[in-house]
């Protein structure tokens, strides 16, 4: 059952819809948001890669990972989520352009 919606470059096959899968495809590069293309292009950091970088996402899926990398973005520097919820963290919209959800959304999947 699992992976079933997905579709087929799929990495975690996790996803209950095809729909919600696209959008984590499209969310891994940046497709939503073409100035994101270029920022991220090449960037396609792995949660070991994040924890590498200090950064500590407030969980391992990829809309956790994703979220950690745009608050560590808008911080400037790694982002702890022990330390900061993430909902504290994002006080501006930018998470919620990058992935077209709420970030309330984002960081509960
Ligand atoms: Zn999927």
């Amino acid at each position: 059952m699992t992976g079933e919606n997905c579709t087929s470059g799929c990495r975690t096959k996790d996803h209950a819809t095809w729909g919600e899968c696209m959008r984590s495809k499209r969310m891994l590069v940046g497709a939503m948001d073409p100035g994101h293309v270029k920022k991220w292009d090449g960037e396609l950091y792995d949660y070991r890669d994040l924890r590498a970088q200090g950064i500590q996402p407030a969980g391992t899926t990829r809309m956790h990972i994703e979220a950690a990398k745009e608050i560590s973005d808008n911080m400037g520097r790694p982002y702890n989520a022990d330390e900061l919820s993430p909902t504290e963290a994002v006080k501006n919209d930018r998470i919620e352009r990058h992935t077209g959800k709420p970030i309330e959304e984002v960081l509960s999947v």
